[in-house]
C-alpha cells in the first residue's frame, strides 16, 4: 500500500486560470503531514480533500511573494479553533520553515501591532508556532524526515529536498536556472520544478521550459512534475510536456490543481 502522497494544492501563479491557482503541496506520508508553501486557495483546497489545516505538522516556505504565503495569517487563526468553532486552550505546534527574516514577516502579521495583531490579543501569545529560519545544508531530520535547503535566485528564495520514508522529493519553489538547485536535486525520485512561461515570454527570475529541459537533463529525476504555470501555458499543457518528455529522459507530469500523486 502507499504510504506517501503527494496532493497538489495549487500549481499555477497569482492569476487564475480553469485549473490552476497559487502554489501550495501537502505530502502526506507515515508521520504526518507537510505543506509546501501555502499560496492563496490553499485552506479550501484542503477542505476539498477532507483534509483538516489543524493536521499539518510542518510548513516549508521557500519565499515571502504572497502567490507563495497568502493563506498562512488563515493556517495560523484556524489552529485557535476546535471542529466546532469553540476555543482550544493547547492549539497543536505548528513548524514553520523558512528563509532569514521568516521571524519578522510572521511578526509583522500577527504580533500585537501586527497587520493581523488580533491574533495575538486573542491567544495572549503564539507559543504553538515554532519559527525556524533556515539556512542552507540539512535544515530538519526528525523520525524518517530529513530536510535540506539551498539558497536560490528568486528574492532570498529556497529549494527544498526533503527525504522521507525512502523517497526523495527536491522541491524548487520559484527559481531562476540555478546551479544550486541542480545539485540539490540530482539524482532524486521527484523533481517538483516551476515553469513559469515559455522561453519566448519568458518573465522575472523564473525558468522557462527550455531551461527545464536542461535541469531534467542534468538531475535525472526519476519523475518530473511542473508546474506554477502562468496563463502563457494555458492550452498547451500537453505541448510542454511531450517536449520535456522527448528532451530529458525523465517521467514528466505537469500538474494541476487537486491532482494527487501516490508514491
Ligand atoms: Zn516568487
Ligand atoms: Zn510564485
Amino acid at each position: 500500500m502507499n504510504t506517501l502522497r503527494i496532493i497538489v494544492l495549487g500549481s499555477g501563479s497569482i492569476i487564475p486560470t480553469k485549473n490552476r491557482f497559487s502554489t501550495s503541496f501537502l505530502i502526506e506520508y507515515s508521520m504526518g503531514r507537510i505543506l509546501l508553501d501555502i499560496g492563496p486557495g490553499t485552506i479550501e483546497k484542503l477542505r476539498r480533500r477532507h483534509i483538516h489545516p489543524n493536521s499539518i505538522d510542518r510548513l516549508f516556505i521557500t519565499h515571502f511573494h504572497l502567490d507563495h504565503t497568502l493563506d498562512l495569517p488563515a493556517l495560523i487563526k484556524i489552529r485557535m479553533f476546535n471542529e466546532l468553532g469553540g476555543p482550544l486552550q493547547n492549539p497543536q505546534i505548528l513548524n514553520i520553515y523558512g528563509p532569514t527574516g521568516l521571524s519578522s514577516f510572521i511578526d509583522k502579521l500577527c504580533s500585537h501591532g501586527g497587520v493581523y495583531g488580533y491574533l495575538s490579543e486573542m491567544m495572549g501569545n503564539l507559543d504553538f508556532l515554532r519559527i525556524h529560519e533556515v539556512g542552507e545544508g540539512l535544515v530538519e531530520e526528525s523520525g524518517n524526515l530529513r530536510v535540506y535547503a539551498v539558497s536560490v535566485e528568486h528574492y532570498n528564495g529556497l529549494a527544498y529536498r526533503l527525504e522521507i520514508d525512502n523517497v526523495s522529493i527536491a522541491y524548487s519553489g520559484d527559481s531562476i536556472y540555478d546551479e544550486r538547485m541542480i545539485k540539490l536535486a540530482e539524482g532524486v525520485d521527484i523533481l517538483i520544478h516551476e515553469c513559469s512561461f515559455p522561453k519566448e515570454l519568458l518573465l522575472g527570475k523564473h525558468t522557462s521550459d527550455e531551461e527545464l529541459i536542461e535541469i531534467g537533463r542534468r538531475t535525472k529525476p526519476k519523475l518530473l512534475l511542473v508546474n506554477h504555470l502562468y496563463p502563457a501555458w494555458e492550452g498547451r499543457e500537453k505541448e510542454l510536456e511531450d517536449k520535456l518528455r522527448k528532451n530529458t529522459e525523465c517521467k514528466v507530469y505537469v500538474v494541476k490543481d487537486m491532482d494527487i500523486i501516490y508514491v
